[in-house]
């Protein structure tokens, strides 16, 4: 396990010495970006997306409700929650504040304790809610990530595929006579053969575009974008050959083996492709896989159900 990272805040705020005593009371918990106006706190943002930002309200230039405006503004800076530390303690300054997607209001001359625990509030609720977001996003017995995580990844790669004019490749698998490995060493041996199996995905891929996932049971799905039949094919190969080659362990010293059936299909998709047939082909392409004997690679060409070639074994 690596040691946990430090959340990290902005501090955007026109008076060196406001950054200097915020910097001073947060420095302990956080690592700390600052800026002294709009333009260089927004690329600060953007470039290192810190966890939280603190901002002052009045700065020459753009002042801190235009400085929040600019960051909802964009995807990747809109959902940093902001809390304003200001000199201006108006009702009406603190409604704009909050009413502009500000999180918290924080008035000058401010208490260290208040800002702390301020600070301390939402970045629990930062975390709380990326706990909830993981958890939601990935299997529970192989933090893989799970068919949702896996759907929306290749939605996603799929417009960018008929986009950029690139082939996209799916690799569909399921482990073979599973069954049997839970009637022989139970089900608790059977879940250790899955994450097992997770590690292998883990590193036959090396893509940091590739993406494996946990289809459901003993069935895993790995998406491969701008990667050819050809490139897939190999990788598949590289798969199969690393589950057959694991030496799993189980209690007491032993050993087990397991082997795995690969679909692939391959598509350059265009605006009149249907990614629910490039789904069910590769699945067309597993079951062939299942039906040669298990243990092996198979792929279809899309739109139909012929075996365009089986990887060598
Ligand atoms: P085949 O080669 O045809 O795939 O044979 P199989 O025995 O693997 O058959 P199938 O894929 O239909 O069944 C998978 C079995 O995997 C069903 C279920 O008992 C088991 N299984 C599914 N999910 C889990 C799991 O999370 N943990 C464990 N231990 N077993 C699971
Ligand atoms: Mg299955
Ligand atoms: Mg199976």
């Amino acid at each position: 396990m690596t040691a946990k990272k430090k959340n990290s805040l902005l501090i955007i705020d026109d008076e060196k010495l406001n950054i200097k005593l915020l910097t001073h009371i947060l420095s302990p918990e956080y690592a700390i970006y600052t800026a002294t106006n709009g333009p260089s706190g927004i690329k600060i943002a953007t470039e290192y997306m810190p966890d939280i930002i603190l901002l002052d309200i009045l700065m020459p230039e753009m002042d801190g409700y235009q400085i929040l405006s600019e960051l909802k503004r964009y995807e990747k800076t809109k959902n940093i929650p902001v809390i304003f530390i200001t000199g201006l303690d108006g009702k009406k300054d603190e409604e704009k504040a909050l009413a502009l997607g500000g999180v918290d209001y924080i008035t000058k001359p401010f208490s260290a304790i208040v800002v702390k625990i301020r600070v301390r509030n939402q970045i629990q609720m930062i975390n709380q809610l990326r706990t909830i977001e993981f958890l939601s996003m990935h299997d529970h017995l192989t933090k893989l990530p799970n068919r949702r995580n896996f759907d929306e990844r290749l939605h996603m790669e799929w417009v960018r595929a008929i986009r950029e004019q690139t082939t996209i490749s799916i690799l569909m698998m399921d482990l073979d006579r599973f069954k049997a490995v839970n009637d022989t060493y139970g089900h608790e041996q059977g879940d250790n053969v899955i994450q097992n199996v997770a590690g292998i995905f883990r590193y036959s891929l090396r893509r940091p575009g590739d993406f494996a996932a946990r289809w459901g049971g003993e069935e895993f799905a790995v998406l491969l974008p701008n990667t050819p039949l050809s490139g897939a094919l190999d990788i598949a190969e590289r798969i199969r050959a690393n589950v057959e080659g694991a030496e799993i362990p189980r209690s007491g010293g032993e050993t087990l083996k397991i082997t795995i059936s690969i679909g692939v299909n391959s598509q350059a998709p265009t605006n009149e492709s249907a990614v629910s047939l490039f789904l069910s082909n590769s699945d067309k392409a597993l079951r062939a896989a299942k039906e040669a004997g298990r243990n092996n690679v198979h792929s279809m060409a899309t739109g139909s159900a012929v075996p365009v070639k089986a990887a060598a074994r």
